[in-house]
């Protein structure tokens, strides 16, 4: 594998940038910069790049994948950070997210959540923080779920004991917009960390 210095290098600049990005953004709308959570997104990228991130601040981490989180988080050892799942998580997997993720941004069905709800139980965890993930365009391909299925999928997170519904998850590839919307949430990868490594 070749060494992650173009990810390295850098870093703490981009990261700079970025926050002040979300401050502007946050101040042109009358809003606190510190209700606005960053997550950064460091699929593909090394556990290296990812310790180097929480060396300079990053408090928040994303990753698309239960397994590659599972091996970056043991690797990473108990060096604090709160590590959420933005991709999409199929129901074998509720246990193992449960396990890992302090907040899941990708629920997208009733059976899902009642599966995270008992996995929540199994775990002897109370709390699990979710967001439910829309599909606003309606393609129903893809993970998320219709605009007609939400109030649905809302209540039934309200019945399950141990989800805790933070919100709804949409996509923009403007965090500034979507700040300037009420975003309370961004998730950035490549303006902090470069390009993914493939
Ligand atoms: C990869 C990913 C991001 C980050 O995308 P960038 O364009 O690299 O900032 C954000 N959200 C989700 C769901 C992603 O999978």
């Amino acid at each position: 594998m070749t060494e992650p210095i173009e990810a390295v290098a850098g870093l703490r600049e981009r990261l700079d940038q970025v926050r002040e990005k979300i401050e502007g953004g946050a101040r042109r709308c009358g809003r606190e910069p510190k209700e606005i959570t960053l997550v950064a997104v460091s699929k593909t990228q090394p556990v290296s790049v990812v310790r180097e991130a929480l060396g300079v601040g990053v408090t928040d981490v994303g990753e698309n994948r239960v397994q590659e989180a599972e091996s970056k988080i043991a690797a990473l050892g108990n060096q604090p950070a709160r590590w959420h799942l933005i991709g999409h998580l199929q129901a074998n997997k509720a246990r193992r997210a449960v396990k890992l993720f302090d907040v899941v941004h990708t629920l997208d069905s009733v059976s899902l959540a009642h599966r995270l709800d008992r996995s929540c139980a199994e775990e002897d965890r109370s709390e699990l923080p979710v967001l439910i993930q829309v599909d606003l365009a309606g393609e129903t391909a893809k993970s998320g779920v219709l605009v007609t299925g939400l109030p649905e999928l809302v209540t039934a997170v309200n019945e399950c004991s141990r989800l805790r519904f933070q919100g709804l998850m949409g996509m923009s590839h403007d965090y500034e917009v979507a700040i300037e919307e009420g975003a309370t949430i961004v998730r950035v990868g490549t303006a902090i960390f470069g390009e993914r490594i493939t």
